[in-house]
């Protein structure tokens, strides 16, 4: 075993541990193993880390992006704690635009690093009015703001190529499928375009909320699939992102889970596998059994998948309380001390 010495909290990004879910599989009697990538261990305690380390990197590259500047981030949560952070790393400005129904625990840490706010209605499903009013803010005032845009990105894709996709292959070889639910897809297609590389009959899949299974049944029908709310936060955007369109071809299947069997299933990764993850890690475990289930997947076969982030970013949700609390997001940030 190696132990990781870093310089700086970036060298600290990704290099995660990759989880066998052995309690799980005999819980859901499966044959397959189910394999999940430990993405709550990056340094704000999500997979977004890598993402936006790779999209602030490419804009300063670029020379587009340099210190001083304000950059414009839509998102529904762990982007903003990634970009607040890695924003104040980097000497920027940071305004987080994210539908006010998003749990409180994400806005009070995109505080800690500093971050400012701009509020849209809605919650979890209802990014696509983040997205278009940050894209309008930042058109309006192309002196003042650097914007962002996780979904169509190509630095997103490129993290998880060269880095979630590469340390998958590095730590169990090929595995014979991968399925992630898709926020920006940008996991999702990274990981599927290095596997589909490297590794001959791989299985991929996409996974979305059964709610709001907008991707899925575009991927089954060429139309955009039904708008719904549901309780997955991070995932099922309510708008097929442009990296799912773009690399379409990977795919070779759609999983759909509800929010119930997701909370479920992240309550049971704790009790069994006492892994502490957050909604979106449930839904993702869900995903992994039904896509092996259905591809006859049986003794021996791999079936990797992906745990985004921490259960206590979620104590003010349904994986804690009976009802998802609404809280006043104003009066929290008055009442913060920082
Ligand atoms: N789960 C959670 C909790 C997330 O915040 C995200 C990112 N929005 C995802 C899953 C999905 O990741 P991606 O954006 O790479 O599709």
């Amino acid at each position: 075993m190696s132990l990781r010495v870093c310089n700086n909290v970036i060298e600290c990004i990704g290099k995660t541990p990759i989880i066998r879910l052995q309690r799980i599989e005999k819980d859901q009697n499966v044959d397959f193993e189910i394999w999940a990538k430990a993405e709550f261990m990056n340094p704000t305690g999500s997979v977004k880390d890598r993402m936006a380390y790779y999209m602030i990197k490419k804009a300063m590259d670029k020379g587009e992006l340099k210190p001083g500047m304000t950059i414009v981030v839509p998102t529904t949560g762990n982007t903003g704690i990634s970009f607040s952070a890695l924003g104040s790393y980097f000497g920027l400005k940071v305004l987080i635009v994210i539908p006010e129904e998003m749990s409180a625990e994400r806005f009070m840490l995109m505080r800690l690093f500093g971050a400012d706010f701009l509020f849209t209605p809605g919650g979890e499903s209802d990014a696509g009015t983040a997205l278009e009013t940050a894209k309008k803010l930042a058109e309006e005032n192309p002196d003042k703001y650097y914007f962002f845009d996780q979904w169509s990105d190509e630095a997103n894709v490129q993290a998880h190529y060269e880095t979630t996709g590469k340390e998958i292959l590095d730590q169990i070889g090929c595995p014979d499928a991968f399925v992630a639910q898709v926020g920006t897809g940008g996991t999702l297609m990274g990981v599927a375009k290095r596997l589909k590389e490297e590794c001959k009959n791989v299985i991929v899949a996409g996974a979305e909320p059964a709610e709001c299974p907008v991707a899925a049944y575009w991927f089954k029908t060429g139309k955009e699939g039904p708008w719904g709310r549901h309780e997955i936060e991070g995932v099922g955007d309510g708008f097929v992102p442009d990296i799912v369109k773009r690399y379409k071809h990977l795919l070779d299947d759609f999983v759909t889970s509800t929010s119930e069997e997701a909370i479920m299933m992240a309550r049971k990764i704790a009790r069994l596998e006492a892994l502490p993850v957050g909604i979106s890690s449930g839904a993702n475990v869900v995903s992994a059994i039904k896509l092996g289930r259905s591809h006859g997947l049986g003794k021996g076969k791999k079936v990797v998948t992906i745990l985004p982030d921490y259960a206590a970013r979620y104590f003010s949700t349904r994986l804690f309380k009976k009802k998802r609390e609404i809280v006043d997001r104003k009066k929290i940030l008055e009442e913060l001390s920082i």
